[in-house]
């Protein structure tokens, strides 16, 4: 298959790296939208949050900790999580990943 995330989690493919660890890798946004920007992605492919498998839950609670050690480590004090899912929710890469964002006061509604 050919996923741009499966490929920067094996490394394949350069990405500006936080953290690694066998199940998941944070990296810098190529476009961000705040001061700070990164992304965690799982290694394994997982199209969206509408499709994981029961025995992926723990690897989804993995990556929630892994965000708040690294939201923690960037120095954030608010920030905002968000996984798009599908084309209406803005999803542009169908390899599952959560945007962390911060350095900025966030707005509501998002758009
Ligand atoms: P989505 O629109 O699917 O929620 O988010 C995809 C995100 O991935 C976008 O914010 C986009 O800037 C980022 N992105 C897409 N391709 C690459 C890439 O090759 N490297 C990095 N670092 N970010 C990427
Ligand atoms: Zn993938």
């Amino acid at each position: 298959m050919d996923c741009i995330f499966c490929a920067i989690g094996a490394g394949d493919v350069p990405s500006d790296k936080l953290y690694e660890d066998p199940q998941c890798v944070a990296f810098r946004d190529l476009s961000p939208q705040a001061p700070t920007h990164f992304l965690v992605i799982p290694k394994e492919h997982i199209p969206s949050l509408a499709e994981f498998r029961e025995d992926q839950e723990a690897l989804l609670g993995h990556i929630l900790a892994v965000i708040r050690d690294l939201a923690q480590r960037e120095g954030l004090e608010g920030y905002r999580v968000v996984t798009n899912i599908g084309e209406e929710g803005g999803q542009s890469v169908p390899h599952l990943h959560f945007h962390v964002l911060g350095g900025r006061s966030m707005t509501w509604p998002p758009g």
